[in-house]
C-alpha cells in the first residue's frame, strides 16, 4: 500500500460507499445491517515449508459477503499488504459488482499476506496448495468459485483446481476459473477485465462525445488490468502517453507502444527506463495531462489530495476501490465523468462465468462468441447505470451502486430469513 495512504481502510469506504446509496434507496435498517456485513469470515494460519528447509507460517483470508443471488465468486491476492478488512470490502464490490451485470454469483474474496515476488515457484505451490486446502471447507463449484487477482495467476489457480481434484477423488475445473485453457479454462478469459474496460470506456466516450482515436490515455499498474487494456486502446487508435508500476511511471507525451513497453518489463521487472519516455513518479500517472485515466493497480489512489489534479475527462476503474468518496465528490464537481470499478472491470468476473458454465456444462465456446456475449452484457450495463445517473442526477458511482444494491437486496428479502 501506498505510503499515503496507510491509514486508509477499503472496509471503511466500502461501507460508506454503501450507505449513500441504501439512504437514497431507502433501505430498512435490518437489511442494511445484513448488506453491509459480510456473511462468512474466514481466517487461516498455514505452515509452508521454504526451500531452505525452515517452516513459516502464513496468513491469509477468504471471504463471502452474500450468496443470495447465487454462488460466492472472487479472487485471491498475494501481497504483503492484504488484510481482512481490504478483503472484506473486495468481497462486498463483488457483491454489487455480479448484480450489476446481472450474472449469478453472490460475492466473495481472498488474500494471502505474503511477498510472492521474494518466494520461489516452489514455495509459492505449496503455499497455495495449504491454502486451497484449508479453505475448501467453504470453497466449491457450487458454493464459493475463487479466481487471479493481484499477484495470482493462471498457474496459482491450476494448483488450486488439483489440490481440489485430488482430495475429491476425480477432476472438478469448476471450482475455479481464470485457469489454463488445457485444463477448462476460457477463451477470452485472460483478457476480458480489459476488454470490459474497454467497452465501458467506448460508451462512456459516446456519452460526452469525445472520440476514442487519438484519446490520450494514462494507466496505473501494468499487470493483467492495465497491461492487456494498454494494448487493446493502443490497438483503438488511442495514444497512450503514461504507464506505470509499483516502481513508477513513464510518460511521452506522443505516445508509448504498450507491447514494446512489455517486453521491457519482461526483460527488466519494471516499466521504468524504458527509452524514449520520461520517468515521474509513480503516483504522477494519475495526474498528467491526458483524456481517460484508468487506474489498474490498487484501492484508495484518487483521494481528496489528489483529485483536483487529475486531468482526464473520463476515470474508467479497472482496479477496484481506487478513488475515495471525497475524490468522488471532487471528480463528479468538475464534470469528469467516473465509470466505477464494480462496472468498468465486471468484465472479469463476467467471463469467468462464461467459464464456469462451460465446466459445467463440459461444452466450450468459441472467442468471438464469448467477446460478443461479453460485449452484449458490458453495453447493457453501461446503458442501464447512465439511465438511473441521469434519473437521480447522480454519479455514476451512486447509480450503481442503487442498481446494484436494490438487486441483492430484492433477493435477500424474496428468500427470506432462514429459518
Ligand atoms: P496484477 O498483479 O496482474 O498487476 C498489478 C499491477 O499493479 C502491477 O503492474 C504492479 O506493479 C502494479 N502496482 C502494484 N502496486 C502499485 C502501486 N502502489 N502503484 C502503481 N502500480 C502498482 O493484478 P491485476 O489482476 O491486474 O489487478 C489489478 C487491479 O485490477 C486490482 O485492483 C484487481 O482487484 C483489479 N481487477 C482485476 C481483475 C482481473 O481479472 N485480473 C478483475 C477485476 C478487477
Amino acid at each position: 500500500m501506498l505510503e499515503h495512504v496507510s491509514m486508509f481502510n477499503p472496509y471503511h469506504m466500502a461501507v460508506q460507499q454503501f450507505e449513500l446509496a441504501a439512504e437514497k434507496l431507502g433501505l430498512s435498517e435490518d437489511m442494511r445491517e445484513i448488506l453491509r456485513t459480510p456473511k462468512r469470515e474466514l481466517t487461516v494460519n498455514i505452515p509452508v515449508r521454504l526451500d531452505n528447509g525452515r517452516i513459516k507460517t502464513f496468513t491469509g483470508f477468504r471471504v463471502q459477503h452474500n450468496v443470495n443471488r447465487g454462488p460466492a465468486k472472487g479472487g485471491i491476492r498475494y501481497s504483503p499488504d492484504v488484510t481482512l478488512d481490504e478483503v472484506k470490502a473486495l468481497a462486498m464490490w463483488m457483491s454489487w459488482k455480479c448484480a450489476v451485470v446481472g450474472i449469478p454469483f453472490g460475492g466473495a474474496k481472498g488474500g494471502v499476506i505474503c511477498n510472492p515476488k521474494q518466494m520461489t515457484p516452489g514455495e509459492l505451490e505449496r503455499l497455495t496448495r495449504r491454502f486451497a486446502t484449508e479453505i475448501s471447507i467453504i470453497v466449491g463449484p457450487h458454493s464459493d468459485i475463487p479466481a487471479p487477482d493481484v499477484n495470482t495467476n493462471p498457474q496459482v489457480m491450476a494448483w488450486i483446481m488439483d489440490t481440489y481434484s485430488m482430495h475429491e477423488g476425480f477432476s472438478i475445473p469448476a471450482v475455479v476459473t481464470g485457469k489454463p485453457l488445457s485444463i477448462g479454462g476460457s477463451e477470452g478469459r485472460n483478457e476480458a477485465t480489459a476488454t470490459g474496460v474497454l467497452f465501458v470506456t467506448r460508451r462512456a466516450a459516446h456519452r460526452i462525445g469525445m472520440p476514442l482515436k487519438g484519446a490520450r490515455v494514462a494507466i496505473q499498474g501494468f499487470g493483467n488490468a492495465g497491461g492487456i487494456a494498454a494494448r487493446l486502446f493502443h490497438n483503438e487508435g488511442c495514444k497512450v502517453v503514461a504507464l506505470s508500476d509499483s516502481q513508477g511511471c513513464i510518460y511521452n507525451e506522443a505516445g508509448l507502444d504498450p507491447t514494446a513497453v512489455l517486453r521491457h518489463k519482461q526483460e527488466r521487472g519494471t516499466v521504468m527506463n524504458f527509452p524514449l519516455a520520461r520517468s515521474l513518479r509513480p503516483l504522477e500517472v494519475l495526474e498528467v495531462p491526458c483524456d481517460i485515466l484508468v487506474p489498474a493497480a490498487v484501492e484508495g489512489v484518487i483521494t481528496s489530495a489528489n483529485a483536483g489534479r487529475v486531468q482526464a475527462r473520463i476515470v474508467s476503474e479497472a482496479a477496484n476501490g481506487p478513488t475515495t468518496p471525497e475524490a468522488d465528490r471532487i471528480l463528479f464537481k468538475k464534470g469528469c465523468l467516473v465509470i466505477p470499478d464494480i462496472l468498468a472491470n465486471a468484465g472479469g468476473v463476467t467471463v469467468s462465468y462464461f467459464e464456469w458454465v462451460q465446466d459445467l456444462q463440459s461444452f466450450f465456446w468459441g472467442v468471438e462468441e464469448i467477446t460478443q456475449k461479453l460485449e452484449v452484457i458490458m453495453n447493457r450495463a453501461f446503458d442501464a447505470v447512465a439511465q438511473e445517473a441521469d434519473r437521480y442526477n447522480c454519479d455514476m458511482r451512486l447509480a450503481a451502486n442503487m442498481l446494484a444494491i436494490a438487486r441483492v437486496a430484492e433477493a435477500t428479502q424474496v428468500r427470506g430469513i432462514y429459518p
